[in-house]
This record gives structure tokens, sequence and C-alpha cells, in this order.
């Protein structure tokens, strides 16, 4: 299998190396090998080649069977123009790759419930849902500007733009998600204010027809912002746009007790998708071997289970490899280890662990 590896900027290389050291024992153990090539992307890529998306990287991912990402941006590349800021890079690149849905799976382990802000009494009932974030529309691909008008009054504008069938092929992934799971699917939007909600939830109504065994709601983004909070074991399967998904993945990421522990996947057409955790690149703590390394070990497991397995002829072998390392890292955690965004509740000093160790731990276990 061939896979593009961006280690990217602040604690990426570090969480990337942990994981790549943990896929390599999943390949010993079950039968498979993978090429690595190091690509150039973010931060580290304006530093060396002046552009955040080198076009070497570009073909590099177009030609493997999934990219691996790590994070990119820091404060050093913030005063650029927007067209050459490290997350430029990464827009452009699921641009390009028409990676338009990003599977955010919100999962409490019950090892962690005491690291969750939710109450106990709560956090005992499984936490387990899905975001399905629209990825190459909406505000972050829309027209922007910003102008000056002759009394000097400075004006920016970004357009929230969508088309009828970026829309339509996000909801269907959601739908199709949720016959998979527990066939539950909120539609998130803001349509008693936006015209571009109001045509999501068009779309969404025509394309539920399809889907009668999947039990439908619409709820505002607002309402959604704090039901999260309120009772997150209702949802299920959640679709949003782009802004409204990346807002609400980082709310809901703090249930499962630390941004550290959420995985994503971005996926496309066919089965080249990319895979990173849903943190940024931590330059307050990067160089210091404390990031927690789990989000970035279960994109590598949400590798697995999508691209590879769908790539490959004999499939199985990654989905079981996928379940392993999810199992691995479980058993770390039952066992109490712990990295320091974690232990804010107490750890005994052996148990806190840090990147290295986490990693190490995990690749043991598998
Ligand atoms: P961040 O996610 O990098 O960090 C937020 C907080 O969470 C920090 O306190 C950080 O230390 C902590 N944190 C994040 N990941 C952690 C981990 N694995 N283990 C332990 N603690 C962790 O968000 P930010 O500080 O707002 O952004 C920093 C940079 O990352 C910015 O340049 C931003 O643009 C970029 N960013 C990149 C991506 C990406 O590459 N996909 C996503 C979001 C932000």
């Amino acid at each position: 299998m061939n896979i593009a590896v961006i280690k990217g900027d602040g604690i990426g290389p570090e969480i990337v190396n942990q994981a790549l050291d943990v896929l390599v024992r999943a390949g010993e153990k079950f039968g498979f090998e993978c090429k690595f090539t190091d690509v150039l992307m973010g931060g580290c890529a304006i530093d060396q080649t002046g552009v955040p998306l080198p076009e070497e990287t570009l073909s590099v991912c177009m030609q493997s069977d999934a990219v691996l990402l790590g994070a990119v941006g820091g404060a050093k590349w913030d005063s650029l123009p927007g067209h050459l800021r490290p997350e430029a890079g990464l827009l452009g690149l699921r641009g390009a790759l028409g990676l338009f849905a990003n599977i955010r799976p919100v999962k409490l382990f019950s090892a962690l419930s005491s690291a969750s802000p939710l109450k106990l009494s709560t956090a005992e009932t499984p936490l387990d849902l899905v975001i399905v974030r629209e990825l190459t529309g909406g505000a972050y691909f829309g027209k922007r500007s910003t102008s000056t008008d002759s009394k000097g009054i400075k004006t920016a504008t970004d357009s929230m733009t969508y088309s009828d069938f970026e829309i339509e092929r996000l909801v269907r992934a959601g739908f199709e998600l949720a016959m998979k799971r527990r066939k539950k699917l909120h539609s998130v939007d803001k349509a008693n204010v936006l015209d571009s909600s109001r045509l999501w939830r068009e779309i969404a109504h025509k394309v539920k027809s399809g889907y009668p065994d999947v039990e439908y709601q619409d709820m505002l983004v607002d309402n959604c912002a704090m039901q999260l909070i309120r009772n997150p074991m209702q949802f299920d399967v959640i679709v949003t746009e782009n802004l409204f998904g990346d807002i609400l993945s980082d709310e809901a990421s703090m249930l499962t007790g630390s941004l550290g522990m959420l995985p994503s996947a971005s996926l496309g057409g066919g089965s080249l998708g990319l895979y990173e955790p849903i943190h940024g690149s931590a330059p307050d703590i990067a160089g210091k071997d404390i990031a927690n390394p789990i989000a970035m070990i279960l994109s590598v497991s949400m590798m697995l289970d999508h691209s590879l397995a769908a790539a490959a002829q004999e499939g199985r072998k990654f989905k079981d490899a996928a379940l392993a390392i999810e199992n691995a890292v479980l058993s770390v955690l039952n066992d109490g280890y712990r990295t320091a965004d974690l232990t804010a509740d107490g750890v005994s000093a052996e148990k806190n662990v840090s990147c290295s160790e986490m990693g190490q731990l995990i690749k043991e276990r598998l």
C-alpha cells in the first residue's frame, strides 16, 4: 500500500511518527506492507519551497492509496497573505482530491468518563456519534474580499455558497452511514436565517425520502451546540455544512476528554482518503514529547478501515487491523495510562506518559 505522509508543523511530526510505528506493527501482525512517501505541506513547505502546497505533494498524494496528515500551521506564518498561509495548503489539498465528506467519530471510551466534562451520571450511557461535515464548499471555499471605501471604512466579505449537488452527496453519505449504525440522522443548518441553509434543508428532505428506515430530524445549529452539551447521547449521525461542522466537532471533541482523542477521515467518490486528527498543530506543546498521539493513531485505524480495505483485494485483514488498533488503544487506556491532556483529575506519576511512551504502549499491546 502506498501512503503519502505529511508530518506538517508543530506536534505533527511527533504524533505521525508514533502512528507510523503502530501501522508498521499492524502490518507485521496482519500481513501487509506500506510504502511511506514523505511530502511537504503547510508551514514547513512554505519555509522550504515558498508555497504551502507544492506540486510534488499534490501529485504524490493523488497517486497514493491514502494520505496521512499530522497538522499544519503556527504563529510563524500567521502574518502571510491568506493564499500563502499553511491552512491554504490543506484547503487546496482537500479541494484537489475532491474530498467532500469529513467523517468525525466522537466516542467516549468508558476509561475516560471522568476526563469528560459531562456529569458521570450522563457519561455512563455510551456516547457514540459521528459528525459528517461538508468539506469543499461553504464559507471556507466561497469568494472573499477586503476593501476600503473612499471614507476609509474597511469591509471584509466571505460568501457561503452551496450548490444542490454538493449538499446532496454529503447528506447521502450521512444517510448511508446512519444505515450502518443506529439509523438516526440530524441535519444541522441555520434555515431560519441563511439562504444556503434553506437550500440545504430542501435537498436534505429530498434525499431523506430514499431512506424511510432512518429517523430524521432538522436542527438549527445554535440548538445543536446546546444539545451537544445537554444530551449528546441523543445523536447518532449529524450532517452539516463546512463551518458549522468545524465548530461543532471541536465542541463535541471535549465530551471525549480531550481534543487529542478525535480522528477524522476525509473522503470523496473513490477509495482515496485523507486521514488526520481533528486538532491543530498545538504550537504551545510542540517539541516537548507531551502531545496525545491517540487521535493520530485512531486516524490510522480509520485509514485501514476505509481506504486500504477498499483498495485491496483482501480487504478483511485491513478491517481486522483497524479493529485491533482501536482495541489496543482501549486496553492501554483501561490500564490507566494517560498523556498530560488527560490527567486533569489526577493520575499517578508512573501512568502519566509522554507522547512516545503512549505510542510504544499501544504498539506493544497490538
Ligand atoms: P490546536 O488544536 O492546535 O490546539 C488547541 C489546544 O489543544 C492547545 O492547547 C493544544 O495544546 C491542545 N491540543 C491539541 N492537540 C493536542 C494533542 N494531540 N495532545 C494534547 N493537547 C493537544 O488549535 P489552535 O491552538 O487554535 O491552533 C494552532 C495551529 O493549528 C494554528 O496555526 C491553526 O491554524 C492550526 N490548525 C491546523 C489544523 C489542521 O492542520 N488540520 C486544524 C486546526 C488548527
